[in-house]
C-alpha cells in the first residue's frame, strides 16, 4: 500500500501502565498515578451534580458550534464568540494546526525537550523539525528565532513548558513575537494557564488582540479535572480561527464534554482552590529538593521535574513497586530526572517517603 514514507518506523503513542496492571503486578491494594498532570481533586462538584442530573439524548448529534459553551467560555476569556476553536483536547487542535499549515518542503520550529505531540504531527503532516535545546529548563527564543527563514510555516511555545514547567518571561515572549514574521503562525500553548501563579506573567489574550499570527491554547483536562471529557480550545483572532476552522472535524465534542466544561468553568473558586493547594504541594517539593541537594526546575505548572542523581528507569522502577507512577526522565529526554505531578499533601508526602526509600537503595541518599 502507499503509505506516506514519513509514517516508517512511527510508533504509537506509548500510554503509561494503567492503575490496574500495576497493582496486580506487584500485589498492591492502591496506586497513585502522579504520571499524566491529571487534577489529583478531581473536578468541581458541580460537575459530578450536574453528570449525575443529565438527560442527554444521546442518539443526537451534539451541537457542532458548542453554541452554550463559546458563549460562556468567550465571556470568561474576554473575547468574541468566533475567536474561539474547540478541540477534542488541545491535542486534537495541536492536529489541526498541523495539518492546515504543515507539509513536505516547510519547516516547523520547537524547543526540546517540549510536548511531543507538536513533533509527532509534524512529522506525520512531512515538514522539517527544528529543535532547539532549552537552556536550564527555558525556551532559548533566540536560538528559536534564529532557525526560523522563510519556509517556516508554524513555531510551538509551550509556557509552562512540559516537562520542565517554565513559564517563557513575559518580555522575550513580546520581544520574540516582534521579530517572528507576520507569516508564520505563533502557537502558545499555555496548557497549565490556571496553575500559573508568577506575578509578572501577563494574560496572553492580550497577545492575541496585538498579533494576528499568534494562537493561544488552552483545556480543561489539567486544572478543571476534565482530562476524560477531553475539550480544549484556542483563541486567536477571528481570521485565523476561520481559517483553521474546515480542518475540524464537525462534531469533535460530545454532547456531555461541553456540558461538563460549560458547568466546570462557571464554579472557578474550585480552580482557585486547586491554585492553592498546588502552590502548597509544590512547596513539599521545594523543601525536599533543597534538603535533600536535588536540582528541580522552578515550575508554573501542576508538575515538578525533579533530579534523582540516578537512572530514571531505576527510579521509576522502584517506585511503582511502591505504588507510584511517574514519568521517568528517559522518556522525556531529561535523563536523571523525574516528572511529577503535584498532588495532594497527603500523596505527596507518602511520595517522597518512598522517594527516599528508593534514592537510599540506590546509595543516592545517605
Ligand atoms: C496535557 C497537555 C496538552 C494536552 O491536553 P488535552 O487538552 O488533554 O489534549 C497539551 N499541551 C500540553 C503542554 C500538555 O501538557
Amino acid at each position: 500500500m502507499k503509505w506516506k514514507n514519513q509514517l516508517t518506523g512511527m510508533k504509537p503513542y506509548q500510554p503509561g501502565k494503567s492503575t490496574d496492571e500495576v497493582k496486580e503486578m506487584f500485589g498492591l491494594d492502591t496506586i497513585v498515578k502522579l504520571a499524566s498532570n491529571e487534577n489529583p481533586f478531581g473536578f468541581s462538584s458541580k460537575v459530578s451534580e450536574f453528570l449525575e442530573n443529565q438527560t442527554i439524548n444521546h442518539a443526537t448529534y451534539p451541537d457542532g458550534y458548542a453554541s452554550g459553551l463559546r458563549k460562556e467560555l468567550a465571556k470568561s476569556v474576554g473575547v468574541e464568540e468566533n475567536q474561539l476553536l474547540f478541540g477534542n483536547g488541545s491535542d486534537e487542535i495541536i492536529m489541526m494546526i498541523s495539518r492546515a499549515l504543515l507539509q513536505p518542503g516547510v519547516n516547523t520550529v520547537m524547543a526540546t525537550p517540549t510536548f511531543p505531540q507538536y513533533r509527532h504531527n509534524a512529522v506525520i503532516d512531512g515538514a522539517e523539525v527544528r529543535e532547539v535545546l532549552l537552556t536550564n529548563g527555558a525556551h532559548d527564543l533566540q536560538e528559536m528565532a534564529r532557525q526560523i527563514d522563510e519556509n517556516t510555516a508554524v513555531v510551538w511555545l509551550c509556557s509552562p513548558n512540559n516537562p520542565t514547567g517554565m513559564l517563557i518571561g513575559q518580555d522575550a515572549l513580546e520581544e520574540f513575537i516582534q521579530k517572528v514574521s507576520k507569516e508564520v503562525l505563533v502557537v502558545l500553548d499555555e496548557a497549565y494557564f490556571e496553575y500559573i501563579t508568577d506575578a509578572s506573567y501577563k494574560n496572553a489574550i492580550d497577545l492575541i488582540k496585538e498579533y494576528d499570527n499568534v494562537i493561544v491554547l488552552r483545556t480543561f483536562s489539567k486544572a478543571y479535572g476534565l482530562a476524560g471529557f477531553r475539550v480544549g480550545y484556542a483563541v486567536a483572532q477571528q481570521e485565523l480561527i476561520a481559517q483553521l476552522d474546515p480542518v475540524r472535524e464537525p462534531f469533535n465534542n460530545t454532547v456531555t464534554s461541553q456540558g461538563a466544561a460549560l458547568v466546570a468553568l462557571q464554579d472557578s473558586s474550585f480552580i482557585d482552590d486547586c491554585r492553592l493547594q498546588n502552590e502548597s504541594g509544590k512547596k513539599q517539593f521545594e523543601d525536599y529538593a533543597t534538603s535533600h541537594n536535588l536540582h528541580m526546575y522552578p515550575s508554573q505548572g501542576n508538575f515538578v521535574l525533579l533530579e534523582v542523581k540516578a537512572d530514571s528507569d531505576l527510579v521509576f522502577d522502584g517506585l511503582m513497586k511502591k505504588g507510584f507512577i511517574i514519568r521517568s526522565g528517559n522518556a522525556l529526554g531529561t535523563p536523571g530526572y523525574i516528572r511529577v505531578t503535584i498532588g495532594t499533601t497527603q500523596q505527596n508526602e507518602e511520595f517522597l517517603q518512598k522517594l527516599t526509600e528508593v534514592l537510599t537503595d540506590a546509595e543516592v541518599l545517605a
